[in-house]
């Protein structure tokens, strides 16, 4: 299969902490707060390229990090917000949250983005805590947490073409000749298990990519054989050269063929019917001219474009080529791997979760929220502890103490500090 898959490591950047500084100058006396906020920590996004054809950069690379947002500084300085980390990834692309299993984003298009991870928002400086009663606030927030996640990125390499007919027809063979691709070649059924993939380099039309899509056989669309793999590369394609063996040489019925391989496709998706396809008639080496022009009518009449060509001797390929740069630009782009509702556009959350659970009379509250709530608090200063009452209220704390059936009195234990509770 041409699948690729590879597991990186990303972190977005922390928010950076706010300040606590208060205004000096000689000769003034007890200046204000001026302390600046902290910087925004940097997004971790994800945006698929074109000029980028595999996974092999991550081969050595794994981790990634974006910076973090830099503190505030005195005199109502700001930090600096950090930069959003970017990270490449070819065109097909389809990435999972490992650790959920759960498909985040199919990166189908040229500079698509997708971002993976918020960076944390910066924390607020001092300057912001003063109010009429409180003209000296000794405490400022600190940036938010970074963000982490195991991200795995596969690869599933988008065919702009893919071949498509019976075993032996002369698919790989095709392939050979017009791209770099070194398919096996023989004169049994099944001799390719995996789809070939090869580049097309012609005239001076944009390259493109050309698939023999092998083991589509009747029953595909049940799952016979590698059937459903088959046909999920099939969908993915923008457009489908139906290869027939013109000539009959195995004694198959070139029209039946192209019924059968098409009822496949079709019972698999009705979608199928929409890509455009084009008949390309092969083996005509081994047969009447006549007779060709018979079945080239025939296909005609059904609405196809037809073409007359011999993989072997490479006879009428380069109109069969013309054609296909030719209303390639017209079609649809990279159609995606899934259906929608097969993605979960998932929108990164900030961590401002906690939760509350009860053990032997005492209510603990846990989370990063919490954690970094109280790395903000001096609980000796009593503005400082007067403001935790309040962000504690603020953020939905009490509240869901009281939904737990908290009482005046009972302990509450936040990440290891405790209290008694009234309220
Ligand atoms: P696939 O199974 O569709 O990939 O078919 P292959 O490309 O492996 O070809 C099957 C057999 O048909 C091989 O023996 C090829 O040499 C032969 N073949 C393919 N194209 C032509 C052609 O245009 N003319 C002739 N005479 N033989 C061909
Ligand atoms: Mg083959």
């Amino acid at each position: 299969m041409f699948i690729d898959k590879v597991i990186i490591h990303i972190r977005s950047g922390k928010g950076g902490d706010g300040a606590i500084s208060f205004h000096r100058e000689k000769y003034v006396p007890d200046g204000g707060p001026n302390g600046g906020d902290g910087g925004i920590g940097g997004d971790v996004i994800l945006e698929a390229d074109a000029s980028v054809n595999t996974l092999g950069a991550f081969r050595y690379k794994r981790n990634f990090a974006a910076q973090n947002g830099e503190p505030g500084g005195g005199n109502n300085c700001s930090g600096k917000n950090a930069e959003d980390l970017i990270i490449k990834v070819p065109v097909g692309t389809v990435l999972f949250d490992n650790k959920a299993g759960r498909l985040l984003c199919d990166m189908t298009q040229d500079r698509q983005q997708f971002t993976a991870l918020k960076g944390g928002r910066g924390g607020r400086g001092n300057q912001h805590f003063a109010t009429s009663t409180r003209q000296a606030p000794n405490f400022a927030k600190p940036g938010d947490a970074a963000q982490e996640m195991d991200l795995l990125l596969e690869l599933k390499t988008i065919a702009d073409v893919g071949l498509i007919g019976f075993p032996n027809v002369g698919k790989s063979t095709l392939l050979s000749r017009v791209t770099n691709a070194k398919p096996k070649i023989a004169n049994y059924h099944f001799t390719t298990l995996s789809p070939n993939l090869g580049i097309v380099q012609y005239k001076n039309a944009n390259e493109f990519v050309l698939a023999d899509i092998p083991g589509l056989i009747e029953g595909a669309s049940d799952g016979m054989g590698l059937g459903h793999d088959f046909l999920r590369h099939i969908e993915r394609t923008r457009m489908l050269i139906h290869v027939i063996d013109a000539s009959a040489s195995e004694d198959r019925d070139p029209k039946e063929d192209f019924d059968i391989i098409n009822n496949e496709l079709f019972s698999y998706s009705e979608k199928l019917k929409e890509r455009p396809q084009i008949v390309a008639l092969n083996k005509t080496d081994l047969m009447s001219e006549s007779d060709a022009q018979e079945l080239k009518a025939y296909f005609e009449t059904k609405g196809y474009p037809v073409f007359l060509i011999s993989a072997a001797t490479g006879k009428g390929l380069d109109l069969l080529l013309d054609y296909v740069v030719k209303i390639l630009p017209e079609t649809e782009k990279s159609p995606s791997f899934f259906t929608p509702d097969e993605i979960i556009i998932h929108t990164p959350a900030r961590t401002d979760d906690f939760a509350i659970s009860k053990e032997n009379g005492v209510y603990y509250v846990t989370g990063d929220m919490m954690k970094r709530i109280l790395g903000t608090v001096n609980l000796d200063d009593y503005e400082s502890a007067a403001y935790f009452q309040r962000v504690l209220k603020n953020k939905g704390i009490f509240a869901a103490l009281e939904k737990e059936g908290i009482h005046d009195g009972d302990t509450v234990d936040i990440c290891g500090l405790q209290f008694e509770y009234y309220r």
